[in-house]
């Protein structure tokens, strides 16, 4: 199924100080539940893009790092916060956090890890209730004034952003 993604990728960070490329097919996308992700992406699970290292680049920026355990390491935007990678250094694979490309619906996950971990919840997450949007119902106009103001790096490579903030075009 992943042999048929497109590439190249590209993604990056929440604040666009860290951007990557990737130009080789993600293989074994998966979910993770265990306790280290859940703790690394401040969420459930993470969904982890495992892709050789020779097809992986950073374009922009530098990632930090932290040495999760004396195999793994997590990297992240020292800027903004936003998880970025989980790797064993030592494999020939580094996995991308598919939340950060810019279009996560092309590296659809194939399989669960991490299960013991999995919140109780986990199973009812598609049956919830939700709005059609983000502030689909908003009274106190919250989205116009999010939107005016949004500082969220676009979804695509641009040369407009400068360290310490973004040039007028954007
Ligand atoms: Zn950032
Ligand atoms: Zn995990």
């Amino acid at each position: 199924m992943t042999e048929t993604l497109p590439v190249p990728l590209t993604g990056g960070c929440q604040c666009g100080a860290v951007r990557y490329g990737v130009t080789v097919v993600p293989e074994d996308v998966h979910l993770c539940h265990c306790r280290m992700c859940q703790k690394q992406v401040g969420g459930p699970f993470a969904v982890i893009a495992p892709v050789d290292r020779a097809g992986f680049t950073v374009t922009r920026g530098t990632i930090a790092w932290f040495q999760s355990s004396a195999l793994a390491r997590r990297g992240f935007c020292r800027d903004c916060g936003t998880p970025l990678i989980f790797e064993y250094p030592a494999s020939t694979h580094i996995g991308v956090m598919a939340g950060t490309f810019d279009e996560p619906d092309r590296v659809p996950p194939v399989i669960q890890y991490g299960n013991e971990g999995r919140v109780a919840w986990y199973a009812h997450i598609a049956a919830l209730p939700g709005l059609e949007a983000t502030y689909e119902d908003d009274p106190n106009a919250m989205l116009p004034r999010i939107s005016a103001s949004n500082r969220q790096h676009p979804d695509h490579d641009t040369d407009h952003w400068v360290p310490g903030g973004w040039t007028a075009e954007r």
